[in-house]
Formats: C-alpha cells, structure tokens, sequence
C-alpha cells in the first residue's frame, strides 16, 4: 500500500529523515516543517490512504489515540493554553499533501493561527435533506 511517488510515505516509512516525535509499526509523528505554532505537528499512517474516505475506521481510531497521546505530551511540555486538531480533505478544504494526515496545532495566548469561518444560519431545506441521508 505504499505509493512511491508520495512524500509522506517516504517520510512516515523512514526513506526521508524527519523529526519524529513518535513511531511504532502503524504511525509516525513529527514536526510539520512550516509550524502554524510552535509544536505544530502531523500524525501519519505509514500505509497510503489518499485521506478520510480512504482510511478504514480501525485505523483511523489509532490514529486518533496517537493524536491524543501525543497531544496531551504536546500541550504540558510546551504550556499551550489549547490545541486544535486539524484534517483537510481535497484541495477546496486546505489539503496539499494527498496522504492522510492529522495536524495537531497547539494554541497560545498569541500565536498566528487563524481558524474562522462565518456563521450561516441553519434553513429548513438544508436540514430536512441533510437529516434524509441518515434516515
Ligand atoms: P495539508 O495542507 O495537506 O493539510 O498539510 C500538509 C502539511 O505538511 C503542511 O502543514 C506542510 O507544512 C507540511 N509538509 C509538507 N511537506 C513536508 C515535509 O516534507 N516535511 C514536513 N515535516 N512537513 C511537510
Ligand atoms: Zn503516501
């Protein structure tokens, strides 16, 4: 499931050094090499899945407790006052790098994150077909 032409899997199977922070025979963590904050780093699965779709949900669970552990360590050792975890998917929402990724972005009282988005207003139309694709 590797794909050669994938900077990720290079880095995550160790072709590529990187600044790990974390490895066992499923992940590797490191340093994202343009930190939105200091600290600022990436899960990523060692086998090639293009992103969330792609990912079965087994591994997506350890990934997620990779985050967490990893998170946890993160945000004591660096005092950070909150962290965001973040998961692009497709070009329109932010995503560069088309190997799964997890970013875990701690937070400090002035740092140069940006995350927002307008608020819109939930209408009728939108909820009733959205709520028909689970029923
Ligand atoms: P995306 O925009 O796909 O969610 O995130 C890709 C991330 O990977 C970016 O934050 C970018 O800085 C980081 N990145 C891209 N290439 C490399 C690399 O070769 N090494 C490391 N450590 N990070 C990278
Ligand atoms: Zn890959």
């Amino acid at each position: 499931m590797k794909d050669c032409n994938c900077i990720f899997c290079k880095i995550a199977n160790g072709e590529i050094p990187s600044a790990t922070l974390y490895e066992n025979d499923e992940f590797r963590v490191i340093l994202d090499l343009n930190p939105a904050s200091k600290g600022h780093s990436l899960v990523l699965p060692k086998d090639h899945y293009a992103n969330l779709f792609e990912i079965p949900e087994d591994v997506l669970g350890r990934a997620a407790a990779v985050a967490k552990r990893v998170s946890t360590k993160l945000a004591d050792g660096l005092h950070a006052s909150g962290l965001n975890l973040v998961q692009n998917n497709g070009e329109r929402a932010g995503q560069t790098v088309f190997h799964f990724h997890m970013h875990m972005i701690p937070r400090y009282e002035s740092d140069n994150m940006k995350m927002s988005w307008i608020p819109g207003k939930l209408t009728d139309e939108d909820k009733d077909e959205i709520l028909s694709l689970f029923s």
